[in-house]
């Protein structure tokens, strides 16, 4: 097993784990609605009795919810968790890499991959994302609040 797979095997395991937590009663797809009362622009993951409920105040907040819906919902994280473990299994896997050339200041040195090496170009987006996740805050932030002096 590589460092590699084993960040990215975490980043599956972490984005899985908060992704079925999320998922209240099943609810894996979260859509833009409306508030009953206000109509206030919102994403919920259920019209009739929503457990999320998440309204945004940014200034292309329309954009937002829909960006919340297409790619925050549960069944976005899962799938990602399962694209992860499979890049995590191909890595492990993969013993032969795409066209190998030996470099030309350094004949002793072994083949090595050439720049757009298939198996290196998919490690590398697969640690990116492994990583975004990875370093994603997931704790109460810091209190800012003031203190007596
Ligand atoms: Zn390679």
């Amino acid at each position: 097993m590589t460092d590699a797979a084993t960040e990215i095997r975490a980043a599956a395991q972490k984005l899985r784990t908060l992704a079925t937590a999320a998922a209240h009663e099943d609810r894996t797809r979260w859509e833009v609605g409306y508030t009953l009362g206000s109509k206030s622009r919102v994403v919920v993951d259920n019209h009739e009795r929503p457990t999320v409920l998440i309204e945004s105040w940014a200034a292309h907040r329309e954009q937002v919810d829909d960006y919340l819906a297409a790619f925050a919902s549960p069944v976005v994280g899962l799938a990602v968790a399962d694209w992860l473990e499979h890049e995590a299994d191909a890595i492990d896997t993969v013993t032969t890499h795409d066209v190998a050339e030996y470099p030309d200041d350094d004949p002793d040195e072994g083949p090595q991959c050439v720049d757009e090496c298939g198996a290196c170009t998919a490690e590398r987006h697969a640690l990116a994302v492994a990583r975004a996740i990875n370093s994603a805050a997931t704790k109460e932030p810091a209190c800012t609040a003031p203190t007596a002096s």
